[in-house]
């Protein structure tokens, strides 16, 4: 199981919960000790025009949070289609993700549904059948999925396997005509991205890679903080993600179904929170394995890893990710006039983000929450959305694709000990942004 989004390390914030439950967004912020100490010498004072007096005690409505379109957003009424209307999708494997976070997300969704169930343990399927409403006709197994191509009521496959299996159902489906989501990492090599690629566009198909923290309210409130200059032109980005991986017979564990450890099973998550942050792309890696010869869990792939990635801007981004410490997980972006920072961040939910800048040029710090309102059902309804209105989904195959070069590059610079060179990829590897239909 990727812990990176384990249960017991969600729910931190309890203010999240009323919020989820209307369904609405809310913000939260809060005091720091930095900010209080603005507060006290009256240096946060102009930035209170917008806040609520009753919360002026002890927080600050820094300048820059307040998003009109998401607040307008809480006005309208839910665009929710019905469901015989709503996109199809077959779930291919039915381990963790599936049944403790897509399936459910599923439920949440505006304009998305599950209608099959893909799965080599037809008791399991037929429980999980029965609990969502799905149809036993509408279950398959791995040799008869391509009696999907006759099923009318799916229109993109969910491809929920080990890593090392998602390029066969990725040009499995597309060849029988369905769209694909596909859970990240992409695929274990350049070379099999690329077929992927190739299948869906040859079979005029849409490929999404299921980088969910794109759609998550507080990591996008930073992308939008970073791309209107609110931190300053941005320096250093500096993540962490590690779990305590169980024992040898975990996939996770084999570099054919893998395609490595830590790096791109959790260390992708910052990997990709850097190059979406920053819009740039790194010319170039530096980075360092950790593969400790008597821990029999480490035989095939590595235990951590640790890369510099450097982008034209001068901006720099220094990402570990482990599979030998307790979990942890962390970001924190630094710009010239600001910084922001997630911690935990990279989860499922209990995310709590901080940022920081001059407020009347005095240093001031908030905390703020904004309820994710499931971040998986915002991805699969943004696939949805770029299947009914024909778009390009934000987080294509050539993301992936992109992603799983520099990885190839992590490992060579480890392999060399050099400082390996990054090719620019020949075109923008992100589609349009998902606020305005998504959100
Ligand atoms: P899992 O081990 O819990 O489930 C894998 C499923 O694949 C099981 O149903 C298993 O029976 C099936 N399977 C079919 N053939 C198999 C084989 N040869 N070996 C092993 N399993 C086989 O894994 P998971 O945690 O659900 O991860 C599935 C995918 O989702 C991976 O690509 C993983 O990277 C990704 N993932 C993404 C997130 C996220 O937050 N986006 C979180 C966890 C996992």
């Amino acid at each position: 199981m990727d812990q990176t989004d384990r249960p017991d390390s969600q729910d931190l914030i309890p203010e999240d919960k009323p919020a989820s439950q209307s369904g609405r967004r809310t913000f939260l912020q809060r005091s720091s000790a930095g900010l209080a100490a603005a507060l006290a010498t009256g240096a946060a004072g102009t930035a209170w025009a917008a806040g609520p007096p009753a919360a002026a005690a002890n927080s600050v409505k820094l300048p820059l949070i307040a998003d009109p379109r998401t607040e307008q957003k809480e006005e309208t009424p839910d665009a929710n289609l019905p469901p015989d209307d709503r996109i199809g999708y077959a779930i291919v494997g039915l381990g963790h993700l599936a049944l403790d976070q897509i399936l459910p997300a599923l439920s949440n969704c505006k304009y998305s549904r599950v209608a099959a169930l893909v799965s080599g343990d037809r008791n399991k399927a037929l429980k999980i059948a029965h609990q969502y409403g799905v149809r036993e006709a509408d279950i398959y197994d791995y040799q008869s999925f391509e009696r999907l191509a006759d099923n009318s009521r799916v229109q993109v496959v969910y491809i929920v396997l080990p890593n090392g299996m998602h390029k066969e159902f990725t040009l499995r489906a597309a060849k029988i005509g369905k769209h694909v989501l596909c859970e990240k990492p992409m695929a274990t090599s350049v070379a099999d991205c690329q077929a992927m690629i190739d299948a869906c566009s040859k079979n005029n198909r849409k490929l999404m890679v299921a980088y969910r923290s794109q759609y998550e309210p507080m990591d996008r409130m930073i992308a939008k903080m970073a791309k209107e200059n609110k931190l300053g032109p941005l320096r250093e980005f500096i993540a962490g993600n590690s779990q305590n991986q169980s024992g040898p017979s975990q996939w996770r564990l084999n570099k054919a179904l893998a395609g490595g450890g830590a790096l791109p099973d959790i260390g992708l998550y910052a990997l990709n929170a850097a190059r979406f942050f920053s819009g740039e792309e790194p010319y170039e890696v530096s980075a360092s394995l950790t593969q400790p010869a008597a821990d029999p869990r480490f035989k095939e792939v590595e235990e951590s890893v640790h890369f510099i990635m450097r982008f034209p801007s001068g901006f720099t981004a220094t990402c570990m990710a482990s599979y030998g410490c307790h979990e942890s997980r962390f970001f924190r972006l630094q710009g010239t006039d600001g910084w922001a920072e997630m911690d935990p961040a990279f989860g499922y939910n209990g995310l709590r983000m901080r940022y920081g800048m001059l407020v009347d040029g005095k240093s001031a710090n908030t905390e703020i929450t904004i309820d994710p309102n499931n971040q998986f059902a915002r991805e699969i309804d943004h696939m949805s959305l770029c299947v009914i209105n024909d778009k390009i989904p934000h987080t294509p195959g050539e993301e992936g694709l992109q992603d799983q070069r520099i990885m190839e590059a992590i490992y060579e610079s480890a392999r060399t000990a050099r400082v390996v060179k990054i090719s620019k990829p020949q075109a923008s590897t992100r589609g349009p942004d998902p606020e305005e239909e998504t959100f």
